[in-house]
């Protein structure tokens, strides 16, 4: 029997499974795709967030702030590429509210950041003054935030598991909870079956964590796939910080914003709109409608300058019908922890929840 089954090897899993393996743990790590970057983590902003936006004392709020600087650390300690580069909120140009009612929800957002324990920040009038381009006449400057090279960072937690002893069952699928200790695996494109006999299982699914969850006899959980398109930008600004508008009053999604990658390649995105399912990675936005959006931020840019980029998919949590904003750890039965709807901030908040969940099974096993 081994100590614990992790399912999936995204950002989440992979933390488990090294942090799992460094603990002395036996870790198997079952993946139904042949590659660690094929689901979520390969395909989003690459962002450190600070911890502004959430509210305070939410798991997101808690797990971005921890996460950040246990990212850094391991940034540092494992050679992955990073950069601290900044980030600055503007109010932006567009008519939907007042410059009074912008204003206020800045503050509200600066005081909410602060509650949160973001003590390096700012704010800005006439932004553009200092940030070329940059349209508004208000803005936050956050010092805590930064880019990371998610395809190295990936390979890098692979590798060092794979030194640490996990092993890696690839193209197969979690199929079945036969009971709380006998798991049932699938090969890919076969009828063939496994079984793997553990003490602990962790669902780091993501987009498909609802249907390993219901396997477990718990039901009321569903992931709608959110689709957020990427369009690639051909000139970069002449200055490396991130450029967000203030988000919109009724979506977890931060809205369409200024980033770049350490290759120097420059995106705006992700919109937010609904998937028709969970591999639905087509591009549904017209260029047009996309440059309205970028355009309320920053001046340089005509919509000649936007080429499709990439598509991410955010597992958008609901439970009986109702929307789950926050991270939802559950840990039904005793000896199992299920992740979902790990959204962002997921990417920086990963060796924080990976910390917590070797916590609760160390517990377990006590
Ligand atoms: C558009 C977008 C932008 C984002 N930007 C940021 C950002 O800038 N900063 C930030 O902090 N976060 C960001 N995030 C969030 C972050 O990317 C995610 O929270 C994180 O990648 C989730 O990782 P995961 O391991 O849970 O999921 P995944 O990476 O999807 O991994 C889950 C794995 O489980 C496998 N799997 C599923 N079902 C089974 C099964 N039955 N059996 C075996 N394997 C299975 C899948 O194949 C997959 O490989 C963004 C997300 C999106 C969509």
């Amino acid at each position: 029997m081994i100590d614990i089954l992790v399912i999936g090897s995204g950002i989440i899993g992979l933390w488990v499974a090294y942090l799992a393996s460094k603990s002395g743990l036996t870790t198997v790590v079952c993946e139904k795709t042949t590659n660690f970057g094929d689901g979520i983590s390969g395909r989003n902003s690459g962002v450190l967030h600070s911890g502004i936006y959430y509210p305070p004392n939410s798991q997101k709020a808690k797990h971005c702030i921890q996460g950040y600087y246990k990212s850094i650390d391991f940034f540092e300690s494992a050679e992955i590429p990073y950069l601290i580069c900044g980030k600055l909120i503007t109010t932006g140009i567009d008519t939907f509210s007042s410059e009074d009612e912008k204003l206020e929800r800045l503050k509200a957002l600066y005081e909410n950041g602060k509650a949160n324990g973001v003590d390096d920040m700012g704010f800005i009038e006439d932004p553009g003054k200092k940030y070329p381009y940059v349209n508004g006449k208000h803005g936050i400057y956050i010092e805590r935030t930064g880019v990371v090279d998610v395809a190295t960072y990936l390979k890098r937690l692979y590798f060092l598991c794979e030194q640490e002893g996990v092993v890696f069952l690839k193209k197969r699928e979690f199929w079945d909870a036969l009971d709380t200790n006998k798991m049932v695996l699938k090969t890919k494109g076969k009828d063939e079956y496994e079984e793997v006999h553990t003490k602990f299982v962790v669902n780091a699914g993501g987009l498909y964590c609802d249907d390993v969850v219901s396997k477990f006899g718990i039901s009321g959980y569903e992931i709608r796939p959110n689709k957020g398109e990427y369009y690639r930008l051909t000139k970069s600004l002449p200055y490396k910080t991130l450029i967000y508008p203030l988000p919109s009053h009724s979506s977890t999604a931060l809205g369409v914003h200024y980033t770049f990658n350490l290759a120097d390649e420059c995106y705006a995105g992700p919109n937010s709109n609904w998937a028709n399912n969970k591999e639905d990675y087509t591009f549904q936005t017209a260029r047009i409608e996309y440059y309205e959006s970028l355009k309320n931020i920053l001046s340089c840019y005509s919509k000649e300058d936007l080429v499709e980029g990439y598509v991410g998919l955010r597992p958008r949590l609901f439970y009986k019908g109702e929307s789950v904003k926050d991270f939802t750890i559950l840990n039904q039965p005793s000896n199992a922890i299920h992740l979902l709807g790990i959204e962002s901030p997921g990417l920086t908040s990963s060796p924080s929840i990976a910390t917590e969940v070797i916590e609760m099974v160390k517990g377990f096993s006590d």
